[in-house]
């Protein structure tokens, strides 16, 4: 069982001020959450950098990906170095996903920038359904909606700033892998809860 956080911007993302070094060296001290998935807006050089650093520490481990702002609404991609080929539809990353064993989750659905319902239109992975910058009330909405969709929910801080990381977390029957740990997503092996201590 590992815990994670499974939305995390860098300073690859324009809008965060975490360096890589500063995730890696979180991870190595923090006493549960050993995993996070870097996930900058449209950028994978971010996931690739911390990667790198994190090579050198067997009890971390970083998942690569990538928050997608399609058409709709943001995508988080999980387990993938490579950008999605354009056009940015839901469609297109999620069809790229399946093709590279790669995992969507719909990012914050009823925030600014999130899908909302229009989630239910695509054959998405899972929904985050416990995100760090979200109110109680976008959350609980995207909770609902998992259930509606009987899709596994996660959880990520969406952290910009080193005070924002591990606020929630997502606990994952898996290894520290990251294809068990995406098998473990997309078979609903995943609960969420908010980071005590
Ligand atoms: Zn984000």
């Amino acid at each position: 069982m590992i815990q994670a956080d499974l939305h995390v911007h860098t300073v690859y993302s324009s809008d965060s001020l975490i360096q890589p070094k500063t995730l890696v060296e979180q991870l190595l001290a923090h006493s549960f959450i050993k995993v996070a998935a870097v996930t900058d807006h449209d950028s994978v050089r971010g996931c690739r950098a911390t990667i790198e650093l994190a090579a050198a520490y067997p009890d971390i481990l970083i998942i690569p990906g990538v928050e997608i702002s399609t058409m709709n609404g943001d995508m988080l991609v999980l387990g993938t170095e490579e950008l999605p080929p354009k056009p940015w539809t839901p469609e297109v990353i999620v069809d790229y996903a399946k093709s590279v064993g790669a995992a969507t989750v719909v990012a914050h659905p009823f925030r600014e920038y999130g899908m909302g319902n229009i989630a239910r239109d695509f054959e998405v992975d899972a929904i985050e359904i416990l995100n760090g910058t979200s109110s109680a009330k976008a959350n609980n909405e995207a909770r609902v909606l998992a259930k509606s969709m009987g899709l596994p929910g996660t959880a990520g801080s969406d952290a910009h700033q080193m005070s924002e990381l591990f606020r929630v977390n997502t606990k994952i029957d898996a290894p520290l892998s990251v294809d068990e740990v995406l098998r473990a997503i997309k078979r609903g092996s995943v609960s969420v809860q908010v980071t005590r201590g």
